[in-house]
């Protein structure tokens, strides 16, 4: 019997709040707190239990420390936006409170997508005898545990791996973003990066393009990424040659991205109109559909995984790891799309093996480097079954 404090009330935080409401057996008390507590109250009369909900600024370590104190959580899923982590990891140091998250930090006026700032944590949590799981989404997350668990019972060594996320979902709407538009654009519009032999190798924005043949989906067009766990991955799977992340887009979504790109739409400089200023990208946010409205929209499954090649038992083996999930279905259970279902059900599943002692340790931690058998022995049953399809070792499906 434990409490769960919730941070943020967006499309994730709704998908955390329902699936923490499925389980009183693990999470006793609930606390959704937000910037708008309106929000919270949404998400609250969507339950068939009663939750408490608050409102916190959570870009305040004294606010969130107020709200800590007050609830006593045993555990705290931050699933606001990235701006917040080191703030709601200091607040989490100051009270004892184990932390977890699903998106590392990044800072408001520059898109970085690294740990470092959130690993500087490592001393003062392990000292305080306090945990923080870092990146415990579906990517990062999910993808990172089936790296884990192809190393640990799969492979003696991972030589190369290729993270796939494919959404096949269509929304009706020309454009739109499935999370956060803010975050996804500056996702998108960066430089491509992949690791190879201990060097980071950059290519320009969407510029590499395959096609792939998705169960469950059909065959799309998928473009390499630079994705924040190959940061953590690369330096934690041993024996690793290379790492990549692809991604699926639509040739309509590149067309307006690439338009709104050129118009200078995606910008996080400031700019200023009549006097006020205001981000370009945060203006566009503003205009496009909230990704919180797509989910009864929206139609299709995602697919999401991992292809790992390496050795096992003196001979080359190539595994493919990965989950569909249908974005209707998703609706019909917690009333989201498939995006932030798949990043909110590992979060939960995260929690409760925190709470439950079986994911344990004094400092930060990336998922990967926790024990991936209980995490895959539960997560089919918390509503994200995977399969592990045996693949030719001689043929590259991404070459
Ligand atoms: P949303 O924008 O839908 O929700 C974010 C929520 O956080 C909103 O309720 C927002 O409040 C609240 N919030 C923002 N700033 C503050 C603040 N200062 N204090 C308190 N609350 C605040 O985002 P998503 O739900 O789509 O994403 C949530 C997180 O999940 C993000 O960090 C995102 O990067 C991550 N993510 C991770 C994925 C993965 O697979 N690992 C995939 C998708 C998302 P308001 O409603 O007032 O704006």
């Amino acid at each position: 019997m434990s409490k769960v404090l919730i941070i943020g009330a967006g499309g994730v935080g709704g998908v955390v709040t329902h699936k923490c409401a499925q389980h009183p057996e693990v999470f006793s008390e609930i606390l959704l707190a937000s910037r708008n507590e309106a929000k919270c109250k949404v998400i609250a009369a969507q339950l068939d239990r009663p939750i408490q909900t608050a409102q916190v600024d959570a870009d305040s370590v004294d606010d969130l420390v107020k709200l800590i104190e007050s609830f006593k959580p045993d555990v705290l899923i931050h699933v606001a936006l990235p701006y917040q982590d080191l703030t709601i990891m200091e607040a989490c140091l100051k009270t004892g409170v184990p932390y977890l998250d699903t998106a590392n930090y990044e800072h408001p006026d520059e898109a970085k997508f690294e740990y470092k700032e959130q690993w500087a944590f490592q001393d003062r949590y392990a000292e305080a005898g306090n945990m923080a799981t870092l990146g415990c989404g579906f990517d990062p997350g999910m993808t990172n545990i089936y790296c884990a668990y192809a190393q640990k019972n799969l492979f003696d060594e991972i030589h190369r791996i290729d993270i796939l996320d494919a959404n096949g979902g269509d929304h009706g709407y020309p454009f739109a973003t499935n999370f956060n538009p803010e975050i996804n654009i500056r996702e998108i519009t960066a430089k491509g990066r992949y690791w190879e032999k201990g060097e980071w190798k950059e290519t320009d924005p969407l510029a590499v393009k395959r096609k792939f043949d998705f169960d469950g989906i059909g065959e799309k067009d998928i473009y390499l990424l630079y994705h924040e766990e190959l940061e953590s991955l690369s330096q934690n799977i041993k024996g690793l040659e290379r790492i990549r992340f692809w991604m699926t887009f639509s040739d309509k979504y590149i067309t307006h991205l690439k338009v709104l790109e050129n118009v200078g739409m995606t910008r996080i400089e400031p700019i200023t109109v009549n006097g006020t200023e205001i981000a370009p990208l945060e203006f566009l946010k503003a205009v496009l559909p909230d990704p919180a409205s797509l989910g009864p929209r929206t139609k299709g499954k995602t697919n999401i995984g991992i292809i790992a090649d390496g050795i096992k038992d003196g001979k080359r083996r190539k595994v493919y790891i990965y989950n569909i999930c249908d974005h209707e279905a998703c609706y019909a259970e917690v009333q989201s799309q498939a995006i932030s279902y798949t990043t909110g059900v590992p979060a939960v599943t995260g929690a409760m093996l925190m709470l439950e002692g079986i994911w344990k340790g004094a400092g930060v931690f990336n998922v990967e480097q926790l024990d991936p058998d209980p995490f895959m022995a539960r997560i089919g049953e918390m509503g994200l079954p995977w399969q592990v399809v045996e693949l030719d070792p001689d043929h590259d499906p991404l070459a």
